[in-house]
């Protein structure tokens, strides 16, 4: 399987080292399913990695360059990602996923009695306490939360 390959595309989005098995979160991030996909995706799932000899997941996305907001959800899942942006078959943008220090609007809180989930205009914030394995703390209820793909908004 060494010479696994996903067929170039002309124009969107490749998430390259996905973390093995992430694939199908990154692809709930992405808000991909029957009614909303619009163009072609492409998936490969346990690919051998050249950069260190293990397993990763790879996405190309056709026609789709994605926000800030997206990137950073990803980051979350999918920490040694590289998502680059394609135009004309060429890389024109090429971003390391990045978990920022501090974790705004994007997870939100699993305690129901946090002030973010009762219905206040509080975008719930979080500060970044371990990255090997990633956890938060909510910054309004001190919840730890480590089950980040359940909890992403
Ligand atoms: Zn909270």
């Amino acid at each position: 399987m060494d010479d696994f390959k996903i067929s170039p595309i002309r124009n969107g989005t490749a998430i390259d080292h996905i973390a093995v098995g992430q694939a199908i979160n990154v692809l709930k991030i992405l808000n991909v399913n029957e009614d909303t996909i619009c163009s072609a995706i492409s998936i490969g799932m346990h690919v051998k990695s050249k950069k260190n000899g293990g397993w990763k997941d790879i996405i190309k996305i056709e026609d789709r360059e994605l926000d800030r907001r997206t990137m950073d959800k990803i980051a979350l899942i999918a920490p040694d990602a590289t998502i680059s942006i394609i135009r004309d078959y060429a890389v024109a943008e090429k971003h390391k996923a990045v978990v920022a220090d501090h974790i705004c609007g994007i997870v939100k809180c699993s305690n129901p009695n946090c002030i973010t989930n009762r219905g206040e205009p509080i975008k719930p914030e979080f500060d970044v306490i371990s990255r090997d394995p990633l956890i938060l703390r909510c910054s309004y209820c001190d919840r730890k939360l480590n089950e980040i793909t359940e909890n992403l908004i």
